[in-house]
């Protein structure tokens, strides 16, 4: 934790602040450790401040290792209590997270004697790079996410719903130790499967079906992300084909993900080969996105990035084809980028499995 706000205070010298607001409740576990679900911090260069209620004022001190004072304000009396120590403090210029306070909360920090300045972006790119504690916690996600995948295929059979499948999903990555799933569990079968992000329905899984599965882990507040497509009996042609070309994009843009590449060029290497069978217009997403305390984060992996790699930083590589009327293929594996290229934390086998 100590390295974090660290840094946050290198970032706020750097970017000409006197100190930073933080206000989401995912950046205010990054900086302090404290989970609970009201929270302001409050970090200069020389002072880091916790504001919360009566609830949580233990637990503050505790998770934040006594590297925060702990400032125990009820929720309505906040602004005054920060507008007094801005006050105090002599604070002119304070950053802030524009990208999720609410209008109505600005409004109210009109009163505050400072200026704010927009910093959700400072935030964003100091957790870019990943720890080795933040690593730890995403591949033993990862692995709850595999056991609970392996576990699910051997019950999946045609006459099950795709509802049925992401219960049993959740159940098995909940008792397999995970704090949560890390985001609503997608299961869309058959033609279903040409809706990127379908929500599972009462659809029956039925021969020749796709199923595409795509669901995750969160564990010590960190994600995982995976999508697996598997077949319920054997598919058509058609659907094969489909099958085997997003396999080997997937593949090709693991081949070259490493340090220095760009997101660009990461994204162009599966979307070229894709295109080069003519279905280009049936990738129609990013080939993929950070991940870390939230499941999606920087870097996007898209055409339109000319971030570079480094180590450190996590990105998904996520080839799709999605056809209406027909159904989809996504083949998802989370990785994070070494020194000489990366670790692909999925086991999961990526072969097209046939389910009779
Ligand atoms: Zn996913
Ligand atoms: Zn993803």
């Amino acid at each position: 934790m100590r390295k974090r706000w660290e840094k946050l205070t290198e970032h706020i010298n750097k970017k000409g602040l006197d100190a930073m607001l933080v206000t989401s409740m995912i950046n205010a576990r990054y900086f302090s450790g404290f989970t609970g679900d009201n929270v302001t911090l409050l970090i200069t260069g020389e002072k880091r401040i916790l504001f919360t209620d009566f609830r949580y004022t233990i637990q503050a001190k505790i998770q934040s290792e006594n590297f925060f004072d702990v400032r125990e304000v009820q929720k309505s009396r906040e602004i005054e209590a920060l507008a007094d120590e801005i006050k105090a403090l002599g604070l002119k210029r304070v950053g802030f997270e524009e990208q999720t306070v609410s209008v109505g909360r600005f409004e109210e920090w009109k009163c505050f004697p400072c200026e704010f300045v927009p910093a959700s972006e400072m935030l964003a790119e100091i957790r870019l790079i990943k720890s080795a504690d933040e690593i730890e916690n995403i591949v033993k996600a990862q692995n709850i996410s595999d056991d609970a995948f392996l576990d699910i295929l051997g019950r999946m059979k045609p006459g099950m719903t795709e509802k049925e499948v992401a219960v049993e999903l959740e159940y098995r990555i909940k008792n397999g130790g995970a704090d949560d799933i890390a985001f609503d569990i997608i299961v869309a079968s058959g033609e279903n499967g040409a809706l990127c992000h379908a929500v599972p329905g009462l659809r029956k899984l039925a021969y020749g079906d796709l199923v595409v599965m795509d669901f995750g882990s969160k564990l010590n507040g960190y994600c995982s992300d995976m999508t697996r497509t598997v077949a319920i009996g054997e598919p058509s042609k058609k659907l094969c084909e489909i099958y085997r070309i997003v396999y080997e994009a997937q593949s090709i843009a693991l081949d070259a993900l490493k340090p220095g590449i760009s997101c660009k060029a990461l994204d162009a290497a599966a979307r070229d080969y894709i295109a080069s069978f003519g279905y280009g217009e049936c990738f129609g997403h990013s080939l993929g996105h950070g991940f870390g305390l939230e499941v999606h984060e920087g870097p996007a992996a898209s055409s339109r990035s000319e971030e570079v790699l480094k180590p450190g930083m996590t990105v998904t590589v996520e080839p799709g084809i999605y056809i209406e009327g027909l159904g989809g293929v996504r083949i998802e594996d989370c990785c994070i980028v070494t020194e000489d290229g990366h670790i692909n934390p999925v086991t999961a086998s990526k072969e097209l499995l046939i389910i009779e």
